[in-house]
């Protein structure tokens, strides 16, 4: 890349786009962050007045320094290198690998269960808690904004349980008061629209048109609607063919049955066997321009474009074209009410967990007030709380001590700053990505470990920039752009919630957190090949690259509205999470889901003597819900044995 577009983009320009661990900027892609905290010369980093994770900038999500041991487990290597375990001498009740919403959860369930004097041990190899559901905090002047690193909302697919959602009621949050904190007319009012972007290296032309038929699975809820003129201008102006503009409109418009000879099962059944993309052209007749316009809206979702996604899963998921068919609802769950967006996303829910587990680290006694609150790290570990959270903290080994049948101990090792450790417990709950356990509980037999295996996660990359201002989008008229051929798919502006003292950007020239996202996939492949080869492309790519990219797509696409992306960008957080939805099954590519039987999932969380298993993986589903769910029955398991 030569130096004079370098400087066009502003890859030199000082923007805190890279981390900054006590006052020195560490490089980024560079394996630091936490042996750098260590390096400071502290052996308990979080004790550091400074230590905040979520206002670091720079590569985040699965951070630098936060894989390494696992990987060197998996590549067989850990323990060449592994000094001899030192025993801390601790003991618990329980210990908890994972430190994501399954984890907290479940020493939330065990307390009920076992009293709230109960000694629990949460380790998380990450630098902060919470998992998936991960905060990022943006300083513009005096003011805080806040954005979502990961899991996005409470919402799900299925309906929640009734375990899940009393405690989504116990920690205190009423979903149904949602809309009281959404300014839900704020975009629209100033005439902020859906628009797709079309690129001229796939399209011919760089074209925003308006997008007339925003499809659901965005990070969008229900401000997801098109601007007023928007069939007008999408037939005038998407660079298409004319036959594929009109039949987008025909997909969209017309309700038509599209299987006419066939019943609601037999429509089922059929639409399950093939792809959206397959439903489009062969079964509904669109010109193939409409599966280009297409073939990324899916990726947000299912981290594969439409080629790759049952055309059932499409119809449940909303996507136009099936309105006409009769399928009756049996199995199409939508759940779009069950809905709350909080700033961070569900990190407020970690974060509420957290409190009730640890009051002293998480100040306040409200959902309100907690959405500004700051964590205390200092306060997480103390040897004086019963339940204590160990961040950067790679579980190494999980065995019984003795015969498993007999045994009264599980001991658990850890590595922490380049050293390894040992405390026991008296069950131990692996609520950690199923993919890790083969590596760290090697009791377990031969074919769980193969089910915990096939649990390959859905790489994504969740990117938060800072800007100083919105007023490119304000120009632009658009508050969502789905770019079907860009690096990432989607850039957002963040619904627009403001909660206790937190208020959201309303004007134009405050600063914003503009949200982008992107699946990294291989069209073409099957399902689990391609979240593997996206995996090997997230871990691969250096923040500097993926920071040109992010550069480059935001001159392209708010250019136009006076962008200047050497000018306009504050700060930039790339969330990046190789390991990241939970594997969910499809009547495309794993055939028990049409020809039953047990699923892996089912063996893969089958207890082992003191061991549960924990974890969305465990249900194969990708939500909060299942986390939720999931961290019950583990506890249940354990406490009845
Ligand atoms: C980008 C993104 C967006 C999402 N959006 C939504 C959404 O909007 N709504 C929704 O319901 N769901 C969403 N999800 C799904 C999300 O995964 C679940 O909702 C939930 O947060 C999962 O919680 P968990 O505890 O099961 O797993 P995780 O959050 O993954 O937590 C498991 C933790 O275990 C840690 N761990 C792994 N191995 C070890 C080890 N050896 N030692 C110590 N710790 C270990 C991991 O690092 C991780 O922190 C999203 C996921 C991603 C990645």
């Amino acid at each position: 890349m030569d130096d004079s577009r370098d400087r066009e983009l502003g890859m030199h320009r000082k923007i805190t786009r890279r981390d900054f661990i006590n006052g020195v900027a560490v490089t980024a892609g560079a394996s630091v962050m936490p042996r750098h905290f260590f390096a400071a010369g502290s052996a308990d980093p979080e004790k550091s007045p400074d230590y905040y994770p979520p206002s670091l900038t720079g590569l985040r999500g699965s951070h630098p320094g936060s894989f390494d041991a696992a990987h060197s487990l998996r590549d067989g290597t850990f323990w060449e290198s592994a000094g001899k375990p030192e025993d801390t001498g601790e003991t618990y009740d329980l210990i908890i690998v994972g430190g994501g919403i399954s984890g907290l959860a479940a020493a939330h369930f065990y307390r009920k269960s076992a009293g709230e004097n109960a000694r629990i041990l949460i380790l998380e190899n990450h630098d902060d808690f919470g998992g998936h559901a991960k905060r990022n905090e943006f300083q513009a002047g005096k003011r805080t904004l806040i954005g979502y690193g990961g899991t996005y909302s409470i919402e799900s697919p299925e309906p929640y349980s009734a375990v899940a959602k009393s405690v989504i009621e116990e920690l205190g949050v009423n979903v149904s008061s949602f809309p009281r904190f959404l300014e839900r007319s704020l975009y629209s009012t100033d005439g902020r629209v859906p628009k797709i972007f079309f690129d001229r290296e796939n399209f011919g032309a760089d074209k925003l048109v308006d997008d007339p038929c925003p499809f659901p699975g965005g990070e969008t809820f229900d401000l997801a609607v098109a601007g007023p003129d928007a069939w007008a201008y999408f037939l005038a102006e998407a660079p298409i063919a004319e036959r594929a503009r009109k039949d987008v409109s025909r997909l969209c418009r017309d309700n038509k049955d599209y299987l006419p000879r066939l019943n609601s099962e037999q429509k089922k059944d059929r639409l399950a066997r093939i792809s959206y993309a397959q439903f489009l052209t062969d079964v509904a007749g669109m010109h193939p321009d409409v599966v280009r316009v297409y073939q990324s809206i899916s990726q947000p979702l299912f981290g594969v474009g439409i080629e790759a996604i049952a055309a059932l899963d499409a119809a449940d998921t909303g996507y136009p074209g099936f309105k006409g068919m009769g399928l009756e609802a049996e199995g199409l769950t939508n759940e779009r009410t069950y809905f709350f967006h909080f700033p961070d996303g569900n990190a407020t829910i970690a974060r509420l967990l957290v409190r009730k587990l640890i009051p002293q680290a998480v100040p306040g006694d409200s959902v309100t007030d907690l959405v500004t609150a700051k964590a205390n790290y200092a306060r997480l570990d103390e040897a004086s709380s019963p339940v204590r959270i160990r961040l950067n903290s790679t579980a190494v080994r999980v065995k019984h001590l003795g015969d498993i049948a007999t045994s009264k101990e599980v001991e658990v090792s850890y590595t922490r700053g380049g050293k390894v450790y040992t405390a026991r417990a008296k069950n131990s709950i692996l609520a950690c990505w199923h993919v890790v356990i083969p590596y760290i509980c090697d009791e377990l037999p031969g074919k769980q470990k193969e089910a915990l295996a096939s649990a390959q996660k859905v790489p994504l990359l969740y990117t938060n920039v800072l800007l100083p201002n919105a007023t490119a989008f304000h120009k632009i008229g658009a508050n969502s752009i789905y770019a079907p051929s860009g690096y990432h798919t989607h850039v957002d502006m963040d619904l627009p919630v403001s909660v206790g003292d937190y208020h959201c950007p309303r004007t134009p020239d405050e600063p914003v957190v503009i949200h982008m996202s992107k699946s990294p996939c291989k069209a073409g492949m099957p399902a689990r090949d391609q979240h593997a080869a996206g995996r090997i492309e997230l871990y691969g790519a250096s923040f500097a690259r993926i920071e040109r990219k992010i550069r480059e797509q935001l001159a392209q696409i708010l250019g136009p509205g006076g962008f200047d992306p050497a000018r306009d960008i504050a700060a930039i957080t790339v969330n990046r999470w190789p390991h990241g939805y939970a594997y969910e099954y499809s009547s495309l590519w794993d055939k028990f889901v049409l020809d039953g039987g047990e699923t892996p999932c089912d063996v893969a969380r089958k207890p082992l003597g003191r061991i549960a298993i924990a974890n969305s993986d465990a249900g194969a589903r990708a939500y909060t819900d299942e986390a939720i769910n999931q961290a019950h029955r583990a506890v249940g398991e354990i406490t009845k044995a």
